[in-house]
């Protein structure tokens, strides 16, 4: 199918941009990557009257760290996570989420701002910007605010960005040594949307305890969920075989998954949550404490 008519707009600079997201409001959308809203559109589930290509806006695109955050711009593509030695050498569960992205030509064009924009519940980099603590900056004419992961992510395809706000930069804690983490995806098959996916994300003492962790469970309801319950029980602690085990069970119950008609049945992706968490975490803290 076609998508409905539309204008497209090209701008050149990040103030073009907004100004044009202004003045066009709830009729406008944004094009990033492509690979969901150009879909979206073919398939007239979004007609938007207008389109705001961000693609030639200098300086979206980026991958470092300063001032304590690992600064990733909007418009950066998966495959320059991918192959960045920074994200593999220290941000491992990043690194292994976009990697389960899709297959390789969705990865060179899709963006992590599309990702955690569109936050479809299948999507990847949900679960995993909540395991991270993750910060979102959204940048309007009057200015850019800070709204942290947890905040971000409303629902099924609902952010908290306003329409008049385009994300410019998605900031990571900078992770210290002794630090692990791990995603782990449970698809129909290789590149599809997950099931269920557990991202993890843990720092350990020298002495082996937990100093900070995170867990962000996606695709299994319609939102990503992060388990503040399962990391208060791990904050502070010497993991052992039996906590893990608790720990995934509470991360069970705390999933409240959607019925899907043609999907797995709901009580399976509530227990697989559970499953694959353990198996991050024991991931995550092997490559906290030195292995890989
Ligand atoms: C075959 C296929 C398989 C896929 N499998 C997976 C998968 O396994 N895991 C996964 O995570 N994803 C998967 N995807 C989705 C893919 O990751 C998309 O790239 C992603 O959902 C959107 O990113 P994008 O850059 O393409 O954004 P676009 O499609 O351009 O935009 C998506 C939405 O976000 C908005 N948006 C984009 N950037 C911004 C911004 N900077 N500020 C404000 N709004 C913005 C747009 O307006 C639009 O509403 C798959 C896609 C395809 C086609």
């Amino acid at each position: 199918m076609y998508p409905a008519e539309f204008d497209y707009f090209s701008p050149n600079d990040l103030k073009e941009a907004l100004e044009l997201l202004s003045k066009y409001g709830d009729d406008a959308k944004i094009l990033a990557g492509g690979q969901s809203l150009i879909i979206a559109m073919k398939l007239r589930i979004i007609s938007p009257k207008y389109v705001i290509d961000i693609n030639n806006i200098p300086n979206l695109s980026y991958v470092s760290e300063s001032e304590g955050y690992l600064r990733i711009g909007a418009l950066t593509r998966y495959s320059d996570l991918e192959y960045s030695d920074l994200i593999r050498n220290k941000y491992p569960l990043l690194h292994e989420a976009v990697k389960h992205i899709a297959d390789p030509t969705v990865r060179n064009w899709g963006t992590v701002g599309g990702n955690v924009c569109y936050n479809h519940p299948g999507n990847n980099l949900p679960s995993v910007m909540l395991a991270y603590n993750a910060e979102l900056v959204a940048t309007s004419l009057s200015g850019s605010r800070v709204i942290k992961a947890k905040d971000f992510f409303l629902g099924p395809f609902q952010t908290a960005l306003r329409t008049d706000e385009i994300l410019t930069e998605i900031r990571i804690p900078i992770q210290q040594p002794r630090n692990g983490g791990s995603y782990i995806k449970l698809e129909r098959r290789v590149g599809d949307f997950a099931i269920v996916a557990s991202a993890v994300n843990i720092s350990v003492d020298y002495d082996g305890t937990v100093k900070e962790v995170g867990i962000g469970i996606g695709g299994a309801s319609n939102n990503a969920v992060k388990a503040y319950k399962a990391e208060e029980m791990l904050r502070g602690s010497r993991i052992n075989d039996n906590l893990i085990k608790e720990v995934g069970k509470v991360v069970s119950d705390t999933i409240q998954p959607v019925e899907e008609p043609f999907g797995p049945p709901a009580e399976y992706r509530k227990a697989m949550a559970g499953v694959l968490t353990v198996r991050a975490i024991k991931q995550s803290l092997r490559k906290a404490l030195g292995g890989v």
